[in-house]
């Protein structure tokens, strides 16, 4: 330990299956570099002798499976070294799901067997979901394949911002500092962190996101054939498990993991006892996966969505942009007007059509969201369309009708219309 308390760079040997467990300091990145032998980060290998700097707060695991020397500079909140991981049967799912993909491989033409492995990772939140997750596709694509990532994860997603839910190929291993590229993924716009406010809205969306992949799919062979990884919410009581098995179905899961729950796992080896094509797994929840608590998890989501307009390492300058209100249309979905007592047979309650597209109103109310830039045409196909990105409301000047915003680049918003969904106040204050 150097003068003043601060650690000076020091060495870390690992033993073969060992791995060392990090949690970088608040404030201060952490630099790491492999000396000696061969280590991964949640499944992808890294470099020798190459610095690598990881940001404030990131949790993460280096992992070896034949012994290595790491080399660390800075600080860290947390990090010790474990030598019990279920590292070994994660790679063993990976093996399999391996045979399954050459086996669709080797038959193009017929509609099943050309199918790959389709892989739905669910369990309790703070599981080790979006790692496994990534672990298998980053073991995937090392060897060649690409396969697609569908995040349907709200709260805690890895490909865009909180409040969506999205999928991307994964065509080379995930970069353990910046994470999924962020090439074109297909992206819904939920607008809420917990499926809970509009579960209707949610399906509808999940339903709309298979549509795309399956056609997708059906012209892509090879990505067909490397299948699909499916990252899930750790909801998985009442409408949440209602949730996942609708996402099983509709996204025509093949392989279920569960994470760290053996009630889940006996209940869903029941439900789905009656289809014998899909593959009920539990495994072991790794000792070094992180718990979270509601504020961690808040800001965990105000940092992603910062990153998204200023990069992990404030490396991208997001440009502000002026519009008039009038070209701008601004929708939310559900909650609106109901039908009028009036209307309805005697007795009936009136209910809020969950999927219904309602118009907002431009006023001071907007300052500091988020909304969604759909790619819709029309309003009617808001539902239905994904999303360009997203712009954040900086200014509202209701005397001059102008609305400041800043978006990831410059030029202007995608669709003609510039249809944009209102999503809960859930940043308030992260980017000013
Ligand atoms: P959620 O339900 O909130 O989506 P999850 O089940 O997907 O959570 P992860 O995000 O995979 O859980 O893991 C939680 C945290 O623990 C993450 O910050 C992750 O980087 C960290 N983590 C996972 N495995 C390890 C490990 N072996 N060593 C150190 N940190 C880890």
């Amino acid at each position: 330990v150097a003068l003043g308390g601060a650690p000076a760079t020091r060495q870390v040997k690992l033993e073969r299956e060992c791995e060392l467990r990090i949690e970088v300091a608040p404030d201060t990145p952490l630099r790491l570099r492999l000396l000696t032998g061969t280590a991964e980060i949640f499944g992808t290998e890294i470099a020798p002798e190459i610095w690598l700097t990881f940001p404030p707060r990131l949790k993460f695991a280096v992992f070896t499976w034949y012994g290595a020397t790491i080399e660390m500079d800075g600080n860290t909140e947390t990090d010790y070294t474990a030598d019990e991981t279920p590292m070994i049967s994660y790679v063993n799912v990976h093996a399999v799901l391996e045979g399954r993909r050459n086996r669709a491989k080797a038959s193009p033409s017929d509609v099943d067997l050309s199918q790959g492995p389709r892989v739905i990772v669910v369990g309790p939140t703070d599981s080790g979901k979006s790692t496994l997750s990534r672990m298998l596709l980053s073991w995937a694509a090392k060897q060649g394949w690409k396969p697609t990532f569908v995040d349907l994860d709200i709260g805690q997603g890895s490909i865009t911002s909180p409040g969506c839910i999205a999928a991307t190929p994964i065509e080379m291993p995930i970069d353990p500092v910046e994470g999924i590229p962020l090439e074109m993924p297909l992206v819904y716009f939920y607008g809420h962190t917990t499926p809970s406010v509009n579960a209707d809205l949610y399906k509808v969306l999940v339903k709309e996101l298979a549509q795309i992949l399956e056609r997708q799919f059906s012209g892509n062979a090879e990505s067909r054939a490397a299948g699909m990884v499916i990252n899930t919410m750790g909801w998985i009581e009442g409408v949440g498990y209602e949730l996942l098995l609708q996402a099983i179905d509709t996204l025509n899961a093949n392989v279920v993991l569960v994470l760290g729950q053996e009630k889940l796992c006996s209940m869903l080896k029941d439900v789905l006892k009656s289809k014998p094509n899909v593959d009920v797994v539990k495994l072991q929840k790794s000792g070094g996966v992180v718990s979270r608590n509601v504020k961690v998890r808040q800001r965990a989501r105000s940092y992603r969505i910062r990153e998204y307009f200023y990069g992990i390492a404030n490396d991208l300058s997001p440009h502000s942009n002026i519009a008039n209100f009038n070209d701008l249309s601004v929708y939310k979905i559900g909650g609106g007007p109901q039908a009028p007592r009036s209307a309805l047979p005697i007795g009936a309650e009136p209910v809020a059509d969950p999927t219904r597209l309602v118009p907002v109103t431009i006023n001071r109310d907007l300052l500091h969201l988020i909304l969604a830039v759909s790619f819709a045409k029309e309003p009617d196909q808001i539902i239905s369309s994904n999303v360009a990105g997203f712009i954040y409301i900086t200014d509202i000047d209701i005397q001059r009708k102008k609305i400041t915003y800043i978006a990831p680049s410059a030029g202007e918003l995608p669709s003609r219309c510039k249809l944009c969904m209102i999503p809960v106040r859930m940043v308030q204050g992260v980017l000013r």
